[in-house]
């Protein structure tokens, strides 16, 4: 059985990275163990609730490396959004609010098909900006969207509130 507790302390907390003021949540010790990787991924895939998914959508960048593996382990199809400019084919963009300034995430217009079962997933949830921009342009794929997963939750940002009414899911919640 993955013990949560395990992975908590395996997280490495850097202050002031990238910038003063943020503590980083350094997932890196997590990936670099064969047992904790393979935990993570375990728990990540649990959030499916036993469903038939279709496509594991991943986050640039980190998200990535979770959705890939938990679509392996799912027998899943993955779908990358990315960053703008990014991707070769057509695609749908959608501007969000940082911190300082906007980004801009983008996704196949392809990529998924209206009906499918998604399965959305990102390292970690913090202001909740990111994600709810991935959701918005799942639903403009008319992806039924499972679950909303994140390895790691910042509570104390209210993220969440951020995501409506979807199913939303975090394995450690920072409160
Ligand atoms: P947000 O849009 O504010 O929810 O930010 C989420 C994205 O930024 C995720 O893709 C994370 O990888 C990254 N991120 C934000 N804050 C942190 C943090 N304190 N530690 C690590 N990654 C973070």
């Amino acid at each position: 059985m993955p013990s949560v507790e395990t992975l908590r302390s395996a997280i490495r907390d850097v202050a002031d990275f990238p910038k003063p003021g943020i503590v980083f949540k350094d997932i890196t010790p997590i990936l670099g163990n064969g047992r904790l990787f393979q935990d993570s991924i375990s728990l990540l895939c649990d959030t499916a609730n036993g469903a038939k998914i279709d496509k594991v959508v991943g986050i640039d960048a980190r998200g990535f490396i979770f959705a890939a593996a938990v679509a392996d382990r799912l027998g899943a199809g993955f779908v990358p959004v990315r960053k703008q400019g990014k991707l070769p084919w057509n695609t749908r963009g959608l501007s969000y609010t940082l911190e300082y300034g906007e980004s801009v995430v983008e996704i196949h217009e392809d990529a998924v098909h209206p009906g499918e079962k998604v399965l959305l997933v990102d390292d970690l949830l913090a202001t909740g900006g990111t994600a709810a921009a991935a959701i918005q342009l799942l639903d403009g794929l008319e992806a039924e969207l499972v679950s909303v997963s994140f390895l790691i939750e910042l509570g104390f940002l209210k993220g969440r509130e951020k995501l409506g009414s979807h199913r939303i899911e975090s394995i450690l919640n920072y409160e």
